[in-house]
């Protein structure tokens, strides 16, 4: 059972959690807790500026001192690591330099320490004899990349033999490792996720639970869409790709242990232990309409290295070649695409990245572009739903913040999870102001097409905007170019099959009448408002036409969609051939 920052930082939670621990106590738990909210960041301004050290050396103990009396818990749980803190502080306080490597990871594990001493004593106040125990002590051995360490092979074992004695319960500090030489490593920022997954595979857990501040995994992050709901059920595929492109809720790393072990993995609310929570499993479960796909995801500060090389076209050995490069600088590579005579990457930490360039230089032409960021879809089933990276791309079109074509693309087809593309950070979607002049950004305008008004909301069909192979039927093929289209249905713009039938037989001015009565009255609410509202933002970033190939245009589908979306401030062309 994991307790992350905001568990433990909220004296409320933290009695909840001590709770849910002595709760499960026959179930034998090993506890991993992190940081109380915010004191890994101050630990970690600590270490960046040499001028605040003592002050914010005083504001660590107050902080715990604090809690401490909150929580009910004796002042004395703390002292005598509140005393150990402080003399280290004071040695570095005199200090001058920004604190890197070993030292860094020492400062910043005084957070786990702490939280550890105090979750053990809130375990014993309520009855249950725990310890606190140090992740070095109870067997994670890493290897000595300070800041973001790797677990050893023998770290498995290890992990075995310290904690398999119970009682008295464990409550390891997550976030924590130790070198062979006893120096004190840390697995990268919000590691403790990454730390009980480590343990529950080791020990073999019925189940590793992530207990955190939302009530499971959300379909976007709440930060940036409020009303993101939680997803009931998960594959380890979604979920990690889902951690990995930005998802806070889980540290990249957590799902590999748990993949290894086929141990599944819950994300539960301290705040409300009753709900539900996300189940992560080999199972992806269904996502809950066909519509949806189970979550979004975006990770910011990416950069993307395009190799363009002549070279490469009808070659082999180019793609090895560029990649033994990334390698060799432990670069790792995110999303991949590839077209005849050019590669383009995007990379997350760019450590290394000005050395691999320079050889790179020696295979094609490099551009690098900084500042973008990764946008993910996820669900099972995502790939293979037609019109959904169309939709995609209209939508972050219509946010007038893409640019006019996506610089990578994953996953296409196959059983992948994800479609993810990178897009300039400014008009990602996570932050600056909507534009309808994305025709100012360069690159060709994009056509986009109304092809067909579908005809049962029911079936999920709806408008169609976009590519189709074929054209519909009674449209000459000379009238149709499959290129450069979009492919997007909007089920919210369909009429009702009642409605559509009507039109379909409305061949005198009378029926013709009642049928653009109910339409419109149907395209009156507010689901299909909003979706022609968003068609009409589209048109201002987008060569936009409304197709018609009736006879008579006065009785056509489309005319009658065109105008509203004129009355909805579209901009419409009139349609060519
Ligand atoms: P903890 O302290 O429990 O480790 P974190 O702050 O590391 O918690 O992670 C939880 C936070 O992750 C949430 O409060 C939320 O703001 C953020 N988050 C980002 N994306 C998601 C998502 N898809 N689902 C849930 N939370 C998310
Ligand atoms: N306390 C650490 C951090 O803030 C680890 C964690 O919260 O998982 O990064
Ligand atoms: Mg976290």
């Amino acid at each position: 059972m994991k307790f992350g920052g905001t568990s433990v930082g909220v004296p409320e939670h933290f009695a909840v959690a001590t709770q849910l621990v002595v709760a499960r106590r026959d179930r034998d738990p090993v506890v991993v807790v992190s940081a109380l909210a915010g004191v890994t960041n101050l630990l970690a301004d600590f270490c960046r500026h040499s001028g605040h050290r003592r002050d914010i050396a005083a504001r660590i103990v107050d902080r715990h001192h604090r809690f401490a009396r909150e929580a009910g818990l004796p002042l004395a749980t703390v002292d005598a690591l509140l005393d150990a803190w402080c003399a280290d502080a004071e040695a570095l306080a005199e200090h001058l330099d920004a604190l890197h490597g070993a030292e860094r990871d020492e400062v910043l594990s005084w957070g786990e320490r702490l939280s550890a001493e105090l979750f053990a004593a809130g375990l014993a106040a309520a009855g249950v004899p725990a310890r606190a125990i140090l992740a070095g002590d109870a067997g994670l051995i890493t290897d000595d990349r300070f800041g973001r360490a790797h677990p050893l092979p023998e770290a498995e074992e290890q992990l075995r033999a310290a904690l398999g004695l119970r009682p008295p319960l464990p409550v390891v500090t997550g976030f924590l490792g130790r070198t062979g030489d006893g120096r004190t490593t840390t697995l990268g920022r919000g590691g403790s996720d990454y730390s009980a997954a480590l343990i529950g595979a080791a020990l073999g857990a019925e189940e590793i639970q992530i207990w955190t501040d939302t009530s499971g995994m959300l379909s976007a992050d709440p930060r940036i869409v409020p009303e993101a709901r939680p997803v009931a059920q998960l594959s380890f595929t979604e979920a990690s790709e889902l951690a990995y492109f930005g998802a806070r809720v889980l540290h990249p790393k957590t799902l590999l242990p748990a993949i290894e072990r086929h141990i599944p993995v819950r994300v539960l609310n301290t705040a409300s232990p009753e709900d539900p929570g996300s189940l992560i499993t080999a199972e992806a479960g269904p996502a809950d309409s066909p519509w949806r796909v189970k979550s979004i995801a975006c990770k910011k500060g990416i950069s993307a290295v395009t190799i363009v090389s002549t070279r490469m076209l009808l070659a082999h050995g180019f793609l090895a070649g560029v990649f033994e490069v990334f390698g060799r600088h432990h670069i790792v590579v995110d999303l991949v695409t590839t077209s005849e005579v050019s590669i383009s990457v995007t990379v997350d930490d760019t450590t290394g990245l000005d050395a691999a360039i320079g050889e790179l230089e020696s295979i094609g032409r490099v551009e690098v572009r900084h500042g973008l960021a990764v946008v993910a879809v996820v669900g099972e089933e995502a790939p293979r739903r037609v019109g959904l990276a169309g939709h995609l791309f209209t939508l972050i079109g219509l946010a007038g913040r893409l640019a006019r074509e996506p610089l990578v693309r994953g996953a296409r087809g196959g059983r992948r999870s994800r479609g993810a593309l990178a897009a300039p950070r400014a008009r990602a979607g996570c932050g600056g102001p909507r534009s309808h002049h994305a025709r100012g950004h360069g690159g060709p305008p994009v056509s986009v097409r109304v092809v067909r008004l579908g005809s049962a909301r029911a079936s999920g069909e709806g408008t169609r905007i976009g590519t189709v192979r074929r054209p519909p039927r009674g449209v000459p093929k000379s009238k149709f170019s499959a290129q450069n289209w979009y492919d997007v249905w909007f089920p919210t713009l369909a009429p009702s099959v009642e409605t559509m039938k009507l039109g379909q037989g409305a061949v005198t001015p009378g029926t013709w009448a009642t049928f653009t009565k109910r339409y419109k009255a149907e395209m009156a609410q507010p689901e299909a408002r909003r979706a022609l509202e968003l068609l009409a933002a589209l048109s201002h970033t987008a060569s936009f036409a409304v197709g018609c190939y009736c006879e008579d245009e006065r009785r056509c589908h489309r005319s009658l969609l065109r105008q509203l979306l004129i009355e909805n401030g579209a901009k419409v062309e009139p349609v060519g051939p």
